[in-house]
């Protein structure tokens, strides 16, 4: 192997395991430490302020300007006794990350001193200069004002030195910049509808809330390796490498022993973690080799989402010092599995009643179906959209490959919800719906009602968003992703979907049904309309993608043009019904979303060209090279044949003219697409006509990283980069 291959593979090999920093004791002992959560804001705020807190947090009503000065003194108090020095507002800018810019507590105090200062409005509102982060043209740079606004639902926390205040972000004329302004924007809509539908049920319904429990899948490559590979450092995937002999074929690692070295890692991420008051609760090996998930337990989604926004920069740190890198990037190594973020999400009361779990009383059952009806009416007629919410230029890869769900939306209920569906629609009357001993559900005549025992063992892990017994989950999110985006559609679409179906059912009782019979009335129209979104077989299938076709459902998989599903003109004016996004909003994110499918192409392709040109082809022919001599001097010499190394030096001739005209097309292409003005045109060439080449040119350095001599080869392997010990 090359010189460099060569040393980097053997500091792979001696890496071994860094002692985790956990220390002794229980995670009840530490569990939150470095949050200012209930017990820090008891503590640290006097009885009045922590009160008017405690209002704003659970009832979402406005903090009054006084109380922050008296929240931030007991946060400074907090955090200056926690080891902080610097405080920041921590937003989630539409790039995709975090952002933070840190401000040291310490002020002149005017005497040649300093003070630790921090106000109330310090605390509450801050003007980032902001300018550059994406924005799809609501503030041209001359009014390039953003500001961050606390969000009071989300306890700080302290990463290293720093007190991180988690904020919204939003642009002077008050547009949303961020995930976490639509998203507390769609947890309202559809706190506010379902807490409506669920008064039919029960008065006592104050409020609903949405949870997320997300389950983070990554991979881990070691850092010296990582670091000579220009396209994992700089696109986050391999765009070249030849498949490992073995991979994933033996289904040897999911669920495998971990390793050592990475057991390590874990175990200082999960402490870490806990720190922060991140329920983490479960670590296992995934299918491919290398492939990790970590999950914890699920929580109010817009926490859920801080949670795991934090969790992708934490683990990036705790990996290093494990010299490791994260891979979160959704398809980082070609012919093996990868990665998403499962997102299981529910609907809960503030009287302890999940919405999506079967209950004990009828009342309850007519409850959750009620609730499980309108989240696959939603999820149908909004098939595409909320496709659109989970599509980028890296889970394009993940999505359609055959181990992740298709580029088409359906929902998998499993045996026993299919069936009570399909009852309650051929419905003679107004059946109960109730289970016999064998757990088979019935509908009989009202009132007689056993509890609901779902088995949830019925999955299909092949559908994109599965019922599972109390929750949905939707698997097609991808790992990289804030999950944020595809909450803001699944919460807004639920919540359009519930207002309509209130409206329908108010319309009956007026007209004189009684209730629980107009419910069912409703339900019944509901499960027949939206029978084509509910797919129980293998959404692997070539015969699903046909069939979906044929019912009507977004079949779509060219990123670009699924961005175009937020700017329909039924998704505009829903959104702003709901109060989610208005049209500028939509506009603008449809334009960065384009513009960071070009970006992320466009960088590819330069990372392709790079290698390609500066790495592969000069490799491929100083092998070449070699073989010419060899052949030369045995045309010196009777009696020899050199035609099987003439024919090789073909191959190898073919393979590396085939990689230059290739890479120079690809070039052109990008001259091209790089003149264009409109973003979504641009998105679309690049698309088209762009990323088309990627494949190809791979295929055949690929064939050349077998021809050519290891010893010369540049670039580590993937069997070099995906077995840690
Ligand atoms: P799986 O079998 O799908 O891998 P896991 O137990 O690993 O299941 O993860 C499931 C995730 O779903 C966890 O984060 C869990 O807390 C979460 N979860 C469980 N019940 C609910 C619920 N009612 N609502 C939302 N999330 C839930
Ligand atoms: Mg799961």
């Amino acid at each position: 192997m090359s010189l460099l291959r060569f040393k980097m593979v053997d500091a792979a090999i001696n890496h071994s395991a860094v002692e985790p920093n956990v220390p002794e004791g229980r995670p009840s002992d530490y569990f939150a430490a470095k949050v200012f959560n209930r017990a820090a804001m008891r503590k640290y705020l006097d009885k009045k302020t922590y009160s008017i807190l405690l209002e704003t947090m659970e009832k979402r009503t406005p903090l009054p300007y006084e109380v922050a000065d008296s929240v931030a003194a007991g946060m400074r108090q907090w955090a200056l006794e926690h080891g902080a020095d610097h405080y920041t507002h921590w937003f989630q800018p539409l790039t995709g990350g975090t952002a933070e810019k840190h401000d040291a507590f310490a002020e002149p105090d005017g005497a040649g001193g300093v003070l630790e200062e921090f106000s109330g409005k310090l605390l509450v509102q801050q003007e980032p200069d902001a300018s550059s982060f994406p924005n799809g043209g609501i503030r041209n740079t001359f009014e390039a004002r953003g500001y961050s606004a606390w969000d009071p639902t989300s306890p700080a926390f302290i990463v290293d030195t720093t007190l991180c205040i988690p904020t919204v972000f939003i642009a002077y004329t008050g547009e949303a910049l961020d995930y976490k302004v639509p998203l507390l924007r769609a947890l309202t809509a559809v706190d506010r509808a379902a807490t409506e539908v669920c008064r039919y049920f029960d008065k006592n319904v104050q409020r609903v809330v949405s949870y997320l429990g997300w389950e983070q899948e990554y991979f881990l490559v070691d850092e010296s390796l990582w670091a000579v590979r220009p396209d994992l450092m700089l696109t986050g995937r391999t765009l070249m490498g030849h498949e490992s002999a073995k991979n994933q074929q033996l289904e040897d690692h999911y669920f495998g022993a971990i390793p050592t070295r990475v057991m390590a890692f874990m175990k200082d991420l999960e402490y870490e973690c806990l720190k922060l008051g991140i329920p983490v609760k479960t670590r296992h090996n995934e299918v491919a080799p290398n492939q990790f998930e970590l999950a914890p337990v699920y929580e109010e989604a817009n926490l859920a989402n801080d949670h795991n926004q934090l969790l992708m920069t934490v683990m990036d740190k705790i990996a290093r010092r494990h010299q490791f890198r994260v891979l979160l990037h959704e398809k980082p190594f070609k012919g093996i599995n990868g990665s998403g973020k499962h997102n299981n999400w529910s609907l809960g009361t503030d009287t302890g009643v999940n919405l999506l779990g079967p209950g004990k009383t009828a009342t309850e059952n007519l409850q959750f179906v009620t609730f499980l009806v309108n989240a696959i009416s939603a999820v149908y007629k909004y098939n595409g959209l909320l496709k659109a919410s989970i599509m980028s230029a890296t889970n394009a890869h993940r999505l359609g490959a055959n181990e992740a769900p298709p580029a088409i939306i359906s929902t998998f209920l499993g045996s026993q919800v299919s069936a009570v569906l399909d009852k309650l629609a051929a419905g003679k009357g107004d059946g109960a719906i109730r289970f016999d001993a064998k757990n088979i559900f019935k509908m009989n005549g009202i009132s007689h009602i056993p509890t609901l025992l779902l088995d949830n063992t019925d999955r299909n892990r092949t559908s994109p968003f599965a019922f599972t017994g109390n929750r949905f989950e939707f698997r097609a999110v991808g790992s990289s992703d804030n999950c944020a985006e595809a909450m803001i559609v699944l919460n807004t679409i639920m919540a359009a979907e519930l207002v309509e179906f209130r409206k329908a059912v108010d319309a009956k009782i007026e007209a004189g049904t009684k209730k629980e019979k107009a419910i069912y009335e409703v339900l019944k129209q509901m499960i027949k309309a939206c029978e084509a979104i509910r797919f129980d077989g293998n959404g692997y299938s070539d015969e699903w993608k046909t069939e979906a076709a044929k019912r009507g459902l977004d079949c779509e998989n060219s990123t670009p043009l699924m961005i175009d599903r937020y700017l329909d003109e039924a998704t505009v004016r829903m959104f702003s019904e709901q109060g989610v996004f208005s049209a500028v909003e939509l506009e603008a994110r449809a334009e960065v979303k384009w513009e960071t499918y070009t970006k992320k192409i466009q960088i590819e392709g330069r990372v392709l060209g790079d290698l390609t040109m500066n790495h592969i082809v000069p490799i491929a022919s100083r092998y070449e090279a070699l073989l010419l001599d060899k052949v030369y001097k045995m045309s010196q010499i009777p009696g020899l044949n050199a035609a099987s190394d003439i024919a090789l030096i073909k191959k190898i001739q073919d393979h590396t003219a085939s990689i230059q005209r290739l890479t120079e097309e690809m070039t052109e292409a990008r001259k091209q697409a790089n003149r264009i003005e409109d973003q979504r045109a641009k998105a679309i060439a690049y698309h088209d006509t762009v990323a088309v080449f990627f494949d190809e040119i791979r295929y055949h350095i690929d064939k050349l990283e077998e021809i050519v001599d290891d010893q010369m080869w540049p670039l580590p392997k993937y069997r070099e980069l995906l077995f840690l010990r």
